[in-house]
């Protein structure tokens, strides 16, 4: 060690020195910190910065032994050989390169320390190509040991440089590889120089050929300064480029890919900007929640590519008609949200909410279909209905709900009673799993008659709820709850197994149609469930009807088909329920083997007041019968309503004309006088006496 000293001091000018320690101090620091980046780039670009690693490595040991050579006091020093003293530095060059290269291919493994491993014996083989490229006056020996030690030194110094970038345990331990790079190449060439002794000897020498000190000073000094511009114009491109890709990556975090609006955390940020900006202020920031009516219609029906088209146009239509101060952006599927800052009254937000949902009314063309939509739309103002962002979002969703519960196609502003709606429906969603073993619920019938010989065909099963606080519970309320918490699906299996059960206990063999909810047609094990309960009940399969809506149907086109064809196999038949409301009536007619169509009970209030209506029923009827699908309506209410019906060759017909739905012991009594008494079927007026007698 103090060999290694005392040749450090007393062989060496300082100043040549501090030069070389200055070049080894700035290189290695740069390049640890490219190689750091090799390990953190990908593919193309890491070879570049892998590149630059090996050059500026190389280019460091090499300059620094050879200005720690110019600093070698010595005056047995000729020259240097030019074309070794080259190839010193292309072998450096490729051996730092290299272990950098091996030491990147592993996150874990011992590859790291092995690239390290390369990188020091690299340091050794410059070294010692470097002293060869000396001409001298006079004859060297090296001391074994110390070359031994010296090449020990550059090895494990390179290993621990690297494996302080590759397995960082600080974050200073870039430091600690620059330190190590120092000491690798520090101590493997002051190590190898102590075992160095010159012994002087008078010996012509071509000396012409050779480069002299200060070619080789002005020569290292040039290749570093070219290193290291390379690598300052690269880093300059770099952090050019990153600053570019991070912008690229913010505008993707915040936008929504398909449309290109500001997706959910733009409209946060975005939210969050304007209520800031808003709050000394007296204006108010209006929160729209959209939601679009039936798009799921068209999407199961035209199918993904035309749902993404419409929600494009709709965005781009929307976007183009925004003034200042107002956004518009996407939380994923159809639901929007809009915004608008400056907002003075409620009508100002409702007029915003309309000139919004006026745009989305207008027709979308897509290929020969032309899509009519509508939408729900809710909104909150700040600070009248919350202060916090998620709370204006939460309160508009609220008024968005409540819209859609209207019907759709209008706008709703929120307010505090909706809270309170909500919580309601949350007890009653409660209540109603609990209903069953309660005894709460019962199946009421409702009678299905011929509409010309007014002879009773069937019933209906619809559903009731007795709650015990708040009386008869409307199955428009509660299927939908049911429905939201998949609790539909013990709801619909204990109707059916009721309806079979009560059926068979009737006088008369009429069949029952039960209605099936949209996510029981979607369940694989719905056949096999329905043939369980006819097994366990003992009703024929021939006197059950399902009643399934369309919305039922188009969710999953190909599985209800399925199990449409697995229940018609049992030999239930099947009824198209609320014919008309739904998207696409006459595709749905076409694909699905139905026994019956049931003419929603809108229609046939309308077929006297609206030539829509009227125009509907007639143009069922016809299609219908021309598939052979018999016609049931409902809602027949007055004698008028059942000649029309009946003139334009509906066959069935179910309404408050016949009977409102009753109790089971209730048509029991109906069906038994009928039994008795044949001829009131013949008579209209005796048989509504029967029925208003009994309910
Ligand atoms: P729906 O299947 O269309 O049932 C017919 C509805 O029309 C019944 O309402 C019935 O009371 C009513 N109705 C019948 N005749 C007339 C009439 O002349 N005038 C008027 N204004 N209304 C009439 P309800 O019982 O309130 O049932 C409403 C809906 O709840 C049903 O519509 C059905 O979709 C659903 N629902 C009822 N029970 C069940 C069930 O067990 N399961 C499922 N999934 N849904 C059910
Ligand atoms: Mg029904
Ligand atoms: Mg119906």
């Amino acid at each position: 060690m103090l060999r290694i000293m005392s040749c450090v001091i007393y062989e060496h000018d300082p100043v040549f020195l501090v030069l070389a320690v200055v070049t080894l101090l700035f290189g290695s620091a740069v390049t640890v910190r490219l190689f750091a980046r090799v390990r953190r780039t990908d593919k193309a670009i890491r070879r570049l910065w892998l590149t630059l690693a090996g050059l500026i490595g190389g280019g460091t040991i090499w300059s620094t032994h050879f200005v720690a050579m110019l600093a070698y006091e010595s005056d047995l020093i000729l020259g240097f050989e030019p074309v070794l003293t080259v190839i010193s530095l292309f072998l450096v060059v490729a051996t730092t390169t290299l272990g950098f290269y091996v030491a990147s291919t592993s996150r874990h493994s011992y590859r790291i320390e092995l690239g390290g491993l390369i990188l020091g014996l690299g340091i050794g083989l410059m070294h010692y190509t470097g002293m060869r490229a000396i001409y001298l006056s006079g004859i060297y020996e090296w001391d074994t040991t110390f070359v031994v030690f010296s090449i020990i030194f550059g090895g494990a110094f390179g290993m621990l440089a690297t494996n302080r970038i590759g397995r960082p345990n600080t974050r200073y331990s870039h430091y600690g590889a620059a330190g190590a790079f120092c000491l690798a190449v520090g101590l493997m060439h002051f190590t190898g120089m102590s075992g160095f002794t010159l012994t002087p000897l008078d010996i012509e020498l071509e000396v012409t050929r050779l480069v002299s000190d200060e070619i080789l000073g002005a020569g290292v000094l040039i290749v570093m300064a070219l290193l290291f511009l390379t690598t300052f114009i690269t880093s300059m491109l770099d952090l050019k480029n990153a600053a570019e890709s991070s912008e690229h990556y913010k505008h993707l975090a915040l936008h929504d890919p398909l449309t290109g609006i500001a997706n959910r955390l733009g409209c946060d940020q975005y939210l969050e900007k304007a209520l800031s900006e808003t709050a000394d202020s007296v204006a108010n920031v209006a929160v729209l929640s959209i939601d679009l009516d039936r798009y799921k219609t068209v999407n199961d029906v035209h199918g993904h590519a035309a749902g993404d088209h419409l929600l494009r146009t709709l965005s781009q239509r929307i976007t183009d008609i925004l003034d200042n101060g107002e956004m518009f952006g996407r939380f994923g599927g159809d639901e929007f949200t809009a915004m608008k800052s400056d907002v003075f009254t409620e009508r100002e937000a409702l007029d915003f909410g309309r000139k919004i949902l006026d745009t989305i009314r207008e027709p979308v063309l897509w290929k020969e279909t032309s899509f009519e939509i509508c939408a729900s739309v809710g909104f909150s103002l700040f600070p009248r209905d919350g202060i916090k962002p998620f709370e204006l979002m939460e309160k508009a969703d609220l008024a968005m709900d409540r819209a859609k519960m209207q019907g759709g196609n209008c706008i709703i502003g929120y307010d505090e009673k909706m809270d309170t709606a909500v919580k309601e429906r949350h007890v009653l969603a409660m209540d109603l799993t609990n209903a069953i073993e309660k005894g709460e619920l019962e199946v009421y019938y409702q009678l299905q008659n011929d509409a010309n010989s007014r002879e009773i065909s069937g019933v209906e099963a619809l559903l009731r709820w007795h709650h015990p606080e708040r009386g008869m519970v409307p199955p428009d309320i509660f299927i939908p709850i049911a429905e939201e918490t998949d609790f539909i699906n013990i709801l619909g299996k204990w109707v059916l197994h009721q309806a079979c059960k009560e059926a068979c206990e009737w006088p008369r063999a009429i069949s029952v149609a039960v209605n099936i909810a949209a996510k029981q047609t979607c369940d694989p094990e719905f056949p096999a469930m329905v043939h369980e309960t006819l097994l366990k009940t003992g009703l024929s399969p021939a006197r059950l009807e399902l009643e399934i809506t369309e919305s039922g149907i188009i969710s999953d086109t190909a599985q209800t088909l399925h199990i449409i064809r697995q229940l018609k196999n049992l030999g239930v038949r099947i009824a198209m329920d609320d014919y008309g409301t739904g998207y696409s009536s006459l595709s749905t007619l076409q694909n699905f083997p139905f026994d019956k169509i049931k003419i929603d009970r809108e229609f046939v209030k309308g077929i006297h007041t609206s030539r829509h209506s009227s125009a509907i029923v007639r143009s069922t009827v016809i299609l219908a019968n021309s598939l052979d699908i018999p016609v049931l309506a409902e809602g027949v209410e007055t004698e008028d309503q059942l000649t029309f019906l009946s003139e334009q060759g509906c066959q069935l017909v179910q309404g408050f004309l016949f009977g409102k739905p009753m109790p089971n012991a209730d048509l029991k009594a109906i069906l038994a006088a009928r039994q008795d008494r044949d001829f009131v079927a013949d008579d209209p007026v005796l048989q509504r006496q029967v029925v208003r007698r009994v309910s």
